[in-house]
C-alpha cells in the first residue's frame, strides 16, 4: 500500500514574513496528519527559515533543483551537500520550467537526479508532455523517454529511493488539470514501464499529479489507483488551499 505524499512548489514566490505566516499555516494545519507525507519546496534562501520553523514537525522541506556537481568554481549554483547542511529531504528534479526556462535535458537532468541520491536526498523527478505533444499522440513517447533517462543510466533500482511526477505541461500554472482519467492513463504507462525492469519496485514507487490542483479537485485526482498524491505549485502558497489538499492525500 503506497502511502499518499503532496509536495508543495513555491516556485520563485514568497519572502519572510510570508513564509512565517504560511508556514505558521501548515504546522497548525497538518499537526495532526499523519496518515500521508507533507513536503515543502522552498526558493534556496528560504531553506534555513523553513528548517527552522519546520523542524519536529511533520512537514519535511526540500529544494526545487540543485547542482550535479559537489563544489567548485561554479558561480551561483548550490551544491547538493549543502541542501542536506539545512535539513532538506527533498529536491525536485527536471521541472518542465527548468527544462524550458534553464535549458535542462534529459542528461542534466539525470546527472541532478543521481547528485541529489548520492547524498541521500529523494529526487522528485518531474515528466511531462506539452499541449503539442498530447495533441500528437507524443505523451507515452515524451514521458517514456524522461522516464527512461533515468532508468536506463542508473536502473529500476534508484526508483526505491525516489518519488516520480507527473506534470503535464498543458495543465501547469493553468486555469484546469487534466481530468482524473487522463491523469490515471499516464501514471499507469509510467507505472507499467517501470514494471517492465521490475515489478516490485512499480508496485511500491509514488507518482504524484501535478498540474492546478486545488482543494475541489484534489479528491477525484488521488482517487485514481495509480495517484499517489500532488505535486502543487500555486495552492501550495496559501494555508488555506493547501491543508485541505493535504487533508484530501490524508484520508
Ligand atoms: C508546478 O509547477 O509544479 C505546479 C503543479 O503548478 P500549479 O499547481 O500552479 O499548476
Amino acid at each position: 500500500m503506497r502511502r499518499k505524499m503532496v509536495v508543495g512548489n513555491w516556485k520563485m514566490n514568497g519572502s519572510i514574513k510570508q513564509n512565517e505566516i504560511l508556514l505558521q499555516g501548515l504546522i497548525a494545519g497538518l499537526r495532526d496528519l499523519h496518515d500521508a507525507d507533507f513536503v515543502v519546496c522552498t526558493p534556496y534562501p528560504y531553506i534555513g527559515q523553513a528548517q527552522a520553523m519546520l523542524q519536529g514537525s511533520n512537514i519535511a522541506w526540500g529544494a526545487q533543483n540543485l547542482c550535479s556537481a559537489k563544489d567548485g568554481a561554479l558561480t551561483g549554483a548550490v551544491a547538493p551537500s549543502m541542501l542536506v547542511d539545512y535539513g532538506c529531504t527533498h529536491v525536485i528534479i527536471g521541472h518542465s520550467e527548468r527544462r524550458a526556462l534553464f535549458n535542462e535535458t534529459d542528461d542534466t537532468a539525470a546527472a541532478r537526479f543521481n547528485a541529489a541520491l548520492e547524498v541521500g536526498l529523494i529526487p522528485i523527478f518531474c515528466m511531462g508532455e506539452s499541449r503539442e505533444e498530447r495533441d500528437s499522440d507524443w505523451t507515452d513517447y515524451i514521458v517514456g523517454r524522461q522516464l527512461d533517462s533515468i532508468i536506463r543510466r542508473f536502473g529500476p533500482e534508484v526508483l526505491k529511493n525516489a518519488v516520480l511526477a507527473y506534470e503535464p505541461l498543458w495543465a501547469v500554472g493553468a486555469d484546469e488539470p487534466a481530468t482524473p482519467e487522463q491523469a490515471q492513463e499516464v501514471h499507469d504507462f509510467i507505472r507499467k514501464r517501470v514494471a517492465r525492469c521490475d515489478t516490485g519496485i512499480a508496485a511500491n514507487v509514488r507518482i504524484l499529479y501535478g498540474g492546478s490542483v486545488r482543494p475541489h479537485n484534489a479528491a477525484s485526482l488521488f482517487g485514481m489507483p495509480d495517484v499517489d498524491g500532488g505535486l502543487v505549485g500555486r495552492a501550495s502558497l496559501v494555508a488555506e488551499k493547501f491543508v485541505p489538499i493535504c487533508e484530501v492525500a490524508n484520508g
